[in-house]
């Protein structure tokens, strides 16, 4: 049998409550709600878990929207011994058994809203032995059930054992299971609050899904504030809801997506009283500089940090330093973290030079679950291998440029859709941008740009590819843009490249002749 670890999150998340008492802490639709209630609660539910035959190690699906339910469970399953394998809910039914299967999770958690899905996911799968339901649903067990369950210790875990298995989001390719140990988890929620805290503020605003590694990743960090903290949770994002919250309650922080600002900034902000909103971290994607100086401009008093990681560091590399964020950067190293930027030969590279970054923490995961050689490629001699192309300044500030995968090469030149979705998005109509490679006959990849208006805004695609044009360099402007309804987006709500190159079947290559003098990049 395992050791209780000091890293374990259920004992994170019992210190926390008898630290700070019982006291009015979550606001959900309507409803506060008492720490000492959601502790209560978890530690039934944990009980009643281990009642139903959950033993510790085994895989858990949680399926739900955000709620204090979900946090509830999360907290339980840690004090079953049970590993969280979050799944959005904004999964297919093929998405969803993907997940149940690969993480061979022997039960299902969920609400009546998704109980159709998670049937239909589960049919055939026999190593799924419980499906519970929030609410009453015909042929599940309901949570209520287990609440009536006594309260019981914490089943030991060690540090080295798994919290959770994520799967990634997959923009690229299959969804991949990323093992997450207690010890992960703890260092990067304690490294997140460590590099964020500012005493005095502590009335939060979450809308980040809970699913995901970053919404995740701010739940724990919040365990580790000292102070007896508020927060208001919305279920999904609602860029009406969240400007309310805030003015009503006074709310000081949020951490958000990038999209979630430009969404943000299609509303009347200056019809709201924003004035106690000092902190938005941005985080999960690219954050456009014109997006980030609309926002500072519009709200006045309010800083944007920037925090950049990937599931597999626990979502959490670098953070913006409070009081010394640096416009672009996504931050310093969080302390334990350290990062190198290494050429394709795996040689490291000096200050403002471009590579991939690399990093290695107590947060790298264990590995991708059964999948040891995808593991050896990306973890090498405890360095992980992100993906992700950047570089240090001088001054250790670490910029991202791109995903490796997304660069497109064209006419032998390395073009950063990111360079060229920033330089659509200083366009006042713009609301979203994405930009992808298309193959193509004389250049070998053509930069291709999807974009969608802000309401009410008129505007043609010539217009939007001489904007553009006017801005970045003769090669790397788009030679296509499409005005669509939504660029599509992932379930977090980064811009889903993966969706759009499917979308470019609608849009194939034009078959023209070669033309002189464009050939050239100017
Ligand atoms: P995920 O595993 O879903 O959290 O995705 C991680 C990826 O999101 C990273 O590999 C980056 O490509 C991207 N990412 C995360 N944070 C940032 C950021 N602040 N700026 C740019 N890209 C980011």
């Amino acid at each position: 049998m395992s050791t209780i670890g000091q890293h374990n999150l259920a004992v994170l998340g019992e210190r926390s409550f008898e630290q700070k008492g019982d006291y009015e802490t979550l606001l959900f639709e309507g409803r506060w709600h008492r720490s000492g209630e959601l502790f209560e609660r978890s530690r039934r539910i944990g009980a009643g878990l281990s009642g139903l035959g959950i033993e510790p190690g085994e895989r858990v699906a949680v399926m739900m929207a955000n709620s204090p339910e979900v946090g509830i469970a999360y907290q339980a399953l840690w004090r079953a011994g049970a590993v969280v394998t979050p799944a959005n809910f904004l999964l297919s039914v093929e998405e969803l058994r993907h997940v149940i299967s690969d993480s061979g999770a022997v039960a299902v958690i969920t609400t009546p809203e998704f109980a159709g899905k998670v049937t239909d996911a589960t049919a055939g799968l026999d190593g799924v032995r419980l499906v519970i339901s929030s609410g009453e649903v015909e042929g599940l067990v309901p949570l209520s059930s287990l609440e009536e369950a006594e309260p019981a210790e914490i089943v030991p875990r060690s540090d080295g054992e798994l919290a959770a298995l994520m799967y990634t989001g997959g923009t690229t390719g299959r969804a991949k299971g990323v093992m997450l140990t207690h010890a992960n988890l703890d260092y990067a929620g304690k490294a997140g609050f460590e590099a964020s805290y500012v005493p005095g503020v502590n009335r939060g605003l979450a809308t980040l899904p809970l699913s995901h590694s970053y919404g995740l990743l701010v739940t724990i960090a919040s365990l580790h504030h000292p102070e007896r903290g508020v927060g208001a949770l919305l279920r999904w994002f609602d860029p009406v809801a969240f400007l309310e919250l805030i003015a009503e309650h006074q709310l000081q922080q949020t951490a958000v997506v990038p999209t979630m600002l430009q969404i943000l900034l299609s509303q009347p902000l200056e019809e709201h009283d924003l004035s106690s909103l000092r902190f938005v971290t941005s985080g999960g994607a690219p954050l456009a500089p014109e997006v980030a100086e609309q926002f500072i401009r519009r709200v006045p008093g309010v800083s944007i940090r920037q925090g950049y990681g990937l599931t597999e560091t626990a979502a959490l590399i670098s953070s913006s330093p409070v009081g010394r964020e640096k416009p672009g950067a996504v931050g310093l190293p969080v302390p334990g973290t350290e990062l190198r930027i290494l050429d394709e030969q795996n040689r490291e590279l000096p200050a403002g030079e471009v590579g991939e970054i690399c990093a290695r923490s107590p947060g790298v995961m264990r590995g991708y679950w059964h999948s040891p050689g995808a593991t050896a490629e990306a973890v090498r001699h405890g360095w992980l291998h992100t993906g992700d192309l950047g570089y240090l300044d001088e001054q250790g500030y670490l910029f991202i440029v791109d995903r490796k995968k997304d660069l497109i090469i064209r006419g032998g030149f390395n073009v950063y859709p990111r360079d060229v979705e920033d330089a659509l998005l200083e366009h006042p109509a713009l609301e979203a941008a994405g930009v992808i490679g298309r193959p193509d006959q004389r250049h070998g990849e053509e930069v291709i740009a999807f974009v969608s208006l802000r309401p009410g805004a008129e505007l043609g695609e010539a217009e939007l590819i001489d904007w553009a044009r006017g801005r970045i360099g003769g090669y790397k402007y788009p030679r296509e843009v499409h005005i669509i309804d939504a660029v599509p987006l992932t379930n977090i709500g980064k811009v889903d490249r993966k969706a759009l190159r499917a979308r470019l079947q609608d849009h194939p290559a034009p078959n023209v002749p070669e033309q002189l003098g464009d050939a050239q990049p100017a």
